[in-house]
């Protein structure tokens, strides 16, 4: 064997062999044939909830799986790589990420501002825990930078001391797009802290903390797990005091996902850079055949040059994404008639997954916001979002234009 070849069977493992990759080589394959695995390729999956202390002086490096387990701090090592982070923490789904990120950085009756168009279930904690008296909260459209600015320091006509930023970008369902760089900016000058909800990019797409964000939260539901079998979330921190204390509270309050879960996400997220890239392809093709057809008068996605966010997605993300939405001529009527018989995309709520989904934000995933909330954001009756799979690209054009004909019918 020559040396050459000696040096390609040479194990990918420990910091040595892994140093000079890059963050996403080294986030993707985070754990494989890791010298303290027996040379087992993929890491073991560790289910003990408990760890055995060789006496009374000193703990073992773990004690007890709610704080710190094998298996899930591989999944934080490998989201803290990828996101460019000192540190995450990996929770049991992402409203467990939310509600750590707001235990952990907004004091009682403490002010946060998140975004007018935001996750549904961003918006019931907040609103709920706005009318509880946990905190107060703005609703800002935070693609106008100006009222993004005037909300950081003024809330109700009085002046405010904002704790959190929250942004989520691209929003949910309108793929609106939030400067970053500018947001973390502004809140940072207001004296707050920046968070981005990157669950429709992942780490794939977009880098909140390298645009000056504090903590990146995410849904590992949705593309980074990518096989609709787990339900989780992180958060990860670009500071590494910031990333101890979102541990710590994750530990007091007991939000850490299972190690099983982990373990799965882990191995979904194996094969995200190469999901991504077929999620985007399908994309392109989905886009064109519902621009073609007259069925549709709306499409939102910020790969078209009439998006309002197309010229920032294109700075700030590297790639448009796989999520969209359409308005379809004919209203609720137009689209009982898409659904009716749909083949090839299931109606369901979630995204990110290898499977082709639509969903009616109107009565689904944004059911819980007010009539009032639901205007302000842009959600209509007339509205479908889609979330774009990894399968043949023909079919789901196939699929998509029967449908398109019987809702214009
Ligand atoms: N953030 C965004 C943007 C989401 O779309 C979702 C879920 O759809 C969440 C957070 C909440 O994640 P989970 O359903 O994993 O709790």
């Amino acid at each position: 064997m020559s040396s050459e070849d000696s040096q390609l069977t040479t194990p990918l493992s420990g910091t040595e062999a892994r140093n000079g990759l890059s963050e996403l080589m080294r986030g993707l394959t985070t754990g494989i044939a890791a010298p303290d695995q027996h040379s087992a390729v993929v890491p073991p999956l560790y289910l003990s909830t408990n760890y055995a202390f060789a006496g009374l002086d000193g703990r073992p490096a773990f004690d007890y799986s709610r704080g710190h387990n094998p298996t899930r701090d591989l999944l934080a090592e490998a989201m803290a790589t990828l996101e460019h982070g000192s540190g995450a923490t990996i929770t049991s789904s992402g409203m467990a990420a939310i509600t750590l990120l707001l235990e952990t950085t907004v004091p009682i009756g403490g002010h946060v501002i998140a975004p007018h168009d935001c996750y549904g279930g961003t918006w019931r904690i907040l609103d709920t825990w706005s009318q509880t008296g946990r905190l107060t909260v703005d609703w800002v459209d935070q693609t106008d930078l100006g009222g993004l600015k005037h909300a950081l320091t003024s809330f109700d006509d009085a002046p405010v001391q904002t704790d959190l930023l929250l942004v989520e970008t691209p929003s949910n369902p309108l793929l609106r797009i939030t400067d970053i760089a500018e947001a973390a900016r502004l809140g940072h000058a207001a004296g707050a802290v920046m968070a981005v909800d990157n669950t429709f990019c992942s780490p794939l797409l977009q880098h909140p903390l390298l645009l000056g964000a504090d903590y990146v939260v995410a849904s590992d539901t949705k593309f980074l797990n990518g096989h609709s079998d787990v339900v989780g979330g992180s958060v990860v921190s670009a500071a590494p005091e910031r990333a101890e204390r979102i541990a710590y509270m994750a530990n007091v309050i007991g939000v850490t996902a299972s190690p099983f879960d982990a373990w799965l996400t882990l191995r979904g997220l194996r094969t995200l850079d190469a999901r991504i890239r077929v999620h985007a392809d399908n994309t392109r093709r989905v886009v064109d055949t519902l621009l073609a057809h007259p069925a549709v008068s709306a499409v939102y996605w910020p790969g078209l040059p009439d998006h309002p966010g197309h010229d920032l997605a294109a700075r700030q993300q590297d790639g448009p994404g796989s999520l969209l939405s359409f308005e379809l001529n004919g209203g609720l009527d137009a689209v009982r008639r898409f659904l009716d018989g749909l083949r090839g995309f299931t109606l369901a709520e979630s995204l990110g997954g290898v499977e082709s989904l639509v969903c009616h934000p109107f009565s689904m995933t944004h059911a819980a916001m007010s009539e009032k909330a639901k205007a302000d954001a842009g959600v209509t009756e007339s509205m479908i979002r889609m979330s774009v799979g990894i399968e043949p690209a023909a079919d789901l054009v196939a699929c998509l234009t029967e449908a398109l004909d019987r809702a214009a019918a």
